[in-house]
């Protein structure tokens, strides 16, 4: 279960937008792309708009720049390394219909952001940890594989041992005020929830440009 371990905000300021990878984080005064909107590195300021134009470069951003672009940053909100990406291109290819929208519904059916989405975390990442800590169950039996696939119908339930922790006898409180998508539904009171069916293109809110993907690792 490899991930990546660098610094989090970088990859905001490399995409040349908010991510929105840390939660609460992201909407305080604290936001480091709030405070430095320009890409990472000593050269940050030269490159205009953000991350993905050429450095010092005068020259328009090439087809290929975008398409990769497009891909790093779907990586990036997703939390997913280019092997696992790459597994879920391949599956989105065999799949009927569109092959992007099947590449995001995929993505937004791994575990940890099926819990991101049902308002159980405050991030994908505090998501991910959750689940390693082996906090929830999928159908009755405890689960800690962030990427795991979950499908139409699963249930998903917070451990009985972890609902008298802090963290979870809060949770309802906090989760009360995230919204969740119309493809989940979820129970505060037991902290259960499950997945309806799957997202379509509007509900998946993350502004990615899935053709370009698709563009890229058809090349
Ligand atoms: Fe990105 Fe959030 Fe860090 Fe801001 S605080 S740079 S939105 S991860």
């Amino acid at each position: 279960m490899a991930r990546y371990i660098g610094p989090v905000c970088k990859l905001c300021r490399r995409e040349g937008e908010k991510l929105f990878l840390k939660g609460e984080r992201c909407f305080s005064p604290k936001c480091a792309f709030d405070k430095r909107p320009y890409a990472p590195g000593a050269h940050g300021k030269s490159v205009q708009g953000g991350g993905g134009k050429r450095r010092g470069g005068t020259g328009r951003e090439s087809d290929y720049a975008r398409q990769l672009r497009a891909k790093q940053k779907a990586r990036r909100v997703y939390g997913v390394l280019e092997r696992q990406f790459r597994r879920y291109y391949g599956i989105a290819l065999r799949q009927r219909g569109l092959t992007g929208l099947g590449l995001l519904q995929t993505l937004e059916s791994r575990m940890d952001n099926v819990i991101y989405r049902m308002g159980f975390a405050s991030s994908r990442a505090q998501a991910r940890l959750l689940v390693t800590h082996g906090h929830f169950t999928v159908n009755g039996r405890r689960t800690d594989v962030p990427s795991m696939l979950i499908g139409t119908g699963d249930l998903i339930a917070v451990r009985e041992g972890s609902r008298d922790t802090t963290f979870f006898k809060e949770l309802p409180a906090f989760a009360e005020a995230r919204n969740t998508p119309m493809w989940v539904s979820r129970d505060l009171k037991n902290l259960t929830g499950s997945v309806l069916r799957l997202p379509e293109r509007a509900e998946i809110d993350a502004n990615l440009d899935e053709q370009l993907i698709v563009e890229y690792y058809s090349r």
